[in-house]
């Protein structure tokens, strides 16, 4: 990170706690850097995206960790998307105002978006924070992705067990080469979970709006849920 990137983003954790909507837990408002920034910075470093591919942020909120990738790799083309369109318009204001180039924002659900032909299998890397459980966000960004793109997945202190609970779905609905990135330095236990799209997505995925969470392909909540924030 260079020092005009650094100021970029110092920037954004301002806009991030000073937003009206509630963009970050109210009690992360005085350390929006420390709880939510610093921890983005290393999860980008972790994607090892390549020049010129395009990734997408899966349920953004307030823009983590879509617009920390887009400042800190100019290179990348990078798509924010959040069901909450109040959300999609001041992660929009904030890549606008700040000059960030190669990211936009978009509002809908994966559940619909995943099927239209200008997103699907479009993307070389699906990136997603805090929006559900591992077999959720997978069959979410499934379509997105072109055969051989990656799924990178920011999960807490059970990422390890909960792969091996859905290793066996996951395989079933295309992915293979499982593996699991220790997050140093970041405020609580972070992992990141990558696999790797095998072919073309399966027609029948994403299932209906609400359907993937509701009822999770890799069967009944396990409680191993990381908690939700900003919604
Ligand atoms: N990634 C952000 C926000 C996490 S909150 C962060 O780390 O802070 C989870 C977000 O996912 C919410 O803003 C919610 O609107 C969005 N979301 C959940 N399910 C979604 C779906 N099916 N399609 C699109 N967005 C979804």
């Amino acid at each position: 990170m260079d020092s005009a990137q650094r100021v970029l983003l110092e920037r954004y954790a301002e806009m991030l706690a000073n937003a009206p909507l509630n963009l970050v837990a109210k009690g992360d408002r005085d350390d929006v850097w420390g709880r939510h920034v610093a921890e983005a910075i290393r999860v980008v470093e972790a994607l090892q995206a390549r020049e010129g591919e395009r990734w997408l942020d899966l349920g953004t909120g307030g823009g983590l960790p879509g617009v920390v990738l887009a400042a800190l790799r100019p290179d990348v083309t990078v798509t924010m998307l959040d069901a909450r369109a109040k959300k999609v318009r001041a992660v929009q204001g904030f890549v606008t105002d700040l000059r960030i180039a190669n990211a936009v924002a978009i509002a809908g659900r994966a559940e619909a978006l995943a099927r239209q032909p200008e997103h699907r299998e479009r993307y070389d890397g699906v990136v997603s924070r805090a929006v559900g459980r591992l077999d959720v966000v997978a069959e979410l960004s499934r379509g997105f992705l072109r055969p051989g793109g990656r799924l990178a997945v920011v999960r807490g202190a059970d990422a390890d067990a909960e792969l091996t609970s859905v290793s066996d779905v996951l395989e079933r609905i295309g992915f293979e080469a499982f593996a699991r990135l220790g997050i140093a330095g970041a405020p609580r236990v972070t992992n990141v979970v990558t696999m790797q799209a095998t072919g073309s997505a399966p027609g029948w995925l994403p299932r209906a709006d609400g359907i993937p969470q509701s009822a999770p392909i890799g069967g009944a909540p396990s409680g191993t849920t990381r908690a939700t924030r900003g919604s």
